[in-house]
């Protein structure tokens, strides 16, 4: 409590001796696009922005409280709304915080985070400017709304009851207290997880140990060993790039025992980074917040504004996939177990067999060659293909700027979308290849959300980060079918990103359940055969991949469905589980809780949810928490949209498309997900493409 009386002190004090030189506090970057500066920004530039807009945004809502006149639409929601620009410009620091972090930028995330949660609670629990809000609220009828703005109102009053403005003195003090605990608990959580990831290795001393393991792999093993202080050996660290192909390719058993042991437990070696205390306690803060909240527990409370609306109707879902999915996984396991015999080894499948196992079980049964697929999959060319979907789909196109965009990391490169009328509709950054600092997983963020700037639309500034593979020597970044269709997903945000036409900053959130239907139903198109012929070329060769690959991707694609549809159903179940709870006893242990339900639900043993509580940075790290069934069910809703492409015989059927654009991807979060979907589909999303799309 006392560092934050200390800190806002300083916001204060500074105030009066801003440094003039800082771009962000400047009007204009003069940039093009006014995309920050990113190379003249320091350190003190973000701190002093940040404390300058905290001090800006709390004297925008003390302006509106102190506005004599009577409370408006115009003068209390719009005011409000426009608020915190200075502070939500200060922030591009935190997108560099995901994909570039270093020590100070960790430390300014500390520094912030209480402030941000101080400034929060100034605006969420202050009774004379809720007073206006419900003022205005209750009277909507008398400023003839329009939809968007209505929205707003809605969105915006319902911010306030969600975040204690209903609540009594001491209630809102305990929940004030409950909300700065648990920021600082999650980026602990997160700086944890990040050290597990990138910091532990298994090391390898001899080659001979890696058989199996492709060239490519054993390079960057070597490369990162001898980064390690470990030269002549191989280092594995805990991005999945990294020990994935462990996993997948190496016969040595006892190496992928430890290095499947080591990514599943990250946070949860008793050490500093163990996360299962910090968990606990999250989880049992949510329960308090959601009980003070008059919720039963946190995901009743949570659920409230998505579409799932209620944690029955999540379970409904889930318990509907599971059957089919474990039954799927069992078929699988059968498969590996005859593998195994035939390589004579003895005792039943583990958890470290699955992968590696089921790759050879693919490749017997379809005779497909990653490797070799991969070599079709370059990721320019990649790149490519999915800018080609994007032009047939929604007439976008892209101009590559390499030399006078600002860049934040000399690898990522930018560039211009540009819509039919030629108009720059968004400045998109793609960002794919792994590095220290950079967190694990694939992304989309921006630097810079739509908004309008009077008439004028401003550009948003989108990217997509990603951990794809780097090149090797001799080749370059081939990538795996997986990582392709990582990187369509990503870019069904992005179009959702570059689409974005709203007014309001307080409308632009969709539903979490909702928000995956863009990126997903972008994953159906690249590996159609007509999309395929378009981009996927040899990278030596420039031959276009034939016809007979095209059918084996087609044909292997669903297998495996049932061990990656129960590590995805597993996490979220646990999810919900932990979230539903009512009491947390003291001496509650989440890894405990974790095998108990799954085993009671009978997962097979060789399959572990695809993230442990201790690494589960959706549900516990925030963001997804009582949320991670978003997936599958955005997936119901993807896979009955694409039915609507090719239901009219072309994947590229333009009226689709545009219905797509306009009621989809355009007013998001204007209207409720189930009514955009209604809107596009004329109908609600029945669950059985998905079934099919997976093959159970
Ligand atoms: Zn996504």
């Amino acid at each position: 409590m006392k560092k934050t009386m200390i800190a806002t002190a300083v916001a204060l004090a500074l105030a009066g001796s801003l440094n003039a030189q800082n771009p962000i506090l400047q009007k204009r970057y003069g940039t093009p696009y006014e995309i920050p500066p990113f190379e003249k920004l320091t350190i003190e530039n973000y701190r002093e922005a940040m404390l300058e807009g905290f001090r800006l945004e709390r004297q925008e809502i003390i302006d509106i409280i102190e506005n004599k006149e009577a409370p408006t639409f115009e003068n209390v929601i719009v005011a409000l709304d426009k608020s915190g620009k200075q502070l939500s410009k200060a922030r591009i620091w935190s997108s560099l915080n995901s994909s570039n972090s270093t020590d100070e930028l960790r430390a300014l995330a500390k520094e912030m985070s209480p402030l941000s949660s101080e400034l929060s609670n100034f605006i969420n629990m202050n009774e004379a400017l809720f007073a206006k809000v419900k003022h205005v609220y209750d009277h909507q009828k008398e400023y003839g709304l329009d939809k968007e703005q209505a929205s707003l109102l809605e969105k915006t009053y319902k911010g306030f009851v969600n975040g204690g403005a209903l609540l009594d003195e001491d209630q809102k003090k305990e929940l004030a207290g409950i909300n700065l605990r648990l920021s600082e608990l999650q980026i602990q959580f997160s700086q944890n997880l990040m050290h597990d990831t990138n910091n532990s290795y298994v090391i390898v001393d001899k080659v001979s140990e890696l058989a199996g393991l492709p060239e490519e792999n054993i390079e960057r093993a070597a490369a990162l060993a001898e980064k390690t202080g470990n030269p002549g050996k191989y280092a594995f660290n805990m991005q999945r790039t990294s020990c994935n192909p462990v996993l997948q390719y190496c016969s040595n058993r006892e190496l992928r025992k430890k290095v499947y042991l080591m990514y599943n437990d990250r946070c949860n070696h008793g050490d500093e980074f163990d996360n299962k205390e910090i968990a606990r306690e999250i989880i049992t803060l949510r329960l308090r917040r959601a009980r003070i909240m008059g919720h039963g527990n946190y995901a009743e409370g949570a659920l409230e504004t998505k579409m799932a609306q209620k944690p029955e109707n999540v379970y409904a879902l889930l318990d509907q996939i599971w059957g089919p999915a474990v039954a799927k996984a069992q078929e699988e396991i059968q498969d590996i177990k005859a593998m195994m015999k035939a390589d004579k080894v003895k005792g039943q499948p583990q958890r470290w067999d699955y992968m590696y196992y089921l790759d050879k079980a693919k490749k017997a049964k379809f005779n497909v060659d990653d490797a070799q697929l991969s070599e079709y999959f370059e990721i320019d060319a990649v790149q490519q293909g999915i800018f080609y979907v994007a032009n047939k789909l929604y007439g976008l196109s892209f101009n590559e700027r390499t030399e006078d965009y600002p860049v934040y990391e000399p690898t990522a490169k930018s560039w211009d979308v540009i819509d039919r009328n030629g108009n720059v509709i968004a400045i998109f950054y793609s960002d794919y290849f792994p590095r220290d600092g950079k967190g694990a997983g694939a992304w989309c963020s921006s630097f810079r959300g739509q908004s309008y700037d009077g008439a004028a639309r401003v550009q948003p500034i989108v990217m997509n980060v990603c951990n794809m593979t780097l090149p090797s020597e001799g080749k370059p970044a081939l990538q795996t079918l997986d990582n392709v269709e990582t990187m369509f997903h990503e870019f069904g945000h992005a179009l959702h990103s570059f689409f974005r036409n709203v007014h309001y900053s307080g409308v632009s959130s969709v539903e979490r359940d909702f928000v995956e239907l863009p990126s997903q139903i972008n994953e159906h198109w690249a590996f159609e055969p007509e999309v395929l012929k378009v981009y996927a070329k040899h990278y030596k060769t420039g031959e276009t991949i034939p016809d007979e690959l095209i059918e084996k991707i087609e044909k292997s694609s669903n297998y495996g469905q049932g061990f990656a549809t129960v590590e995805l159903l597993a996490a979220a179940l646990v999810d919900m589980d932990m979230h539903t709870l009512t009491e947390i006893p003291e001496d509650f242990d989440v890894m405990k809780f974790q095998a108990e339900r799954l085993a009671g639900r009978g997962i097979p043993v060789q399959i572990l949810p695809r993230y442990s509580v201790t690494n589960f940075s959706h549900s516990i790290g925030g963001g997804y928490s009582a949320g991670y069934y978003s997936y599958i069910w955005s997936e119901v809703l993807d896979c009955d949209a694409f039915q609507a492409f090719k239901e009219t015989g072309d994947i590229f059927n333009q009226e689709v498309a545009e219905r797509f654009c306009k009621y989809v991807l355009t007013p998001r979060g204007i209207s409720k997900g189930s009514e955009m979907y209604q809107e596009f589909r004329g109908r609600q999303p029945e669950v059985e493409g998905l079934l099919k799309n997976r093959g159970l």
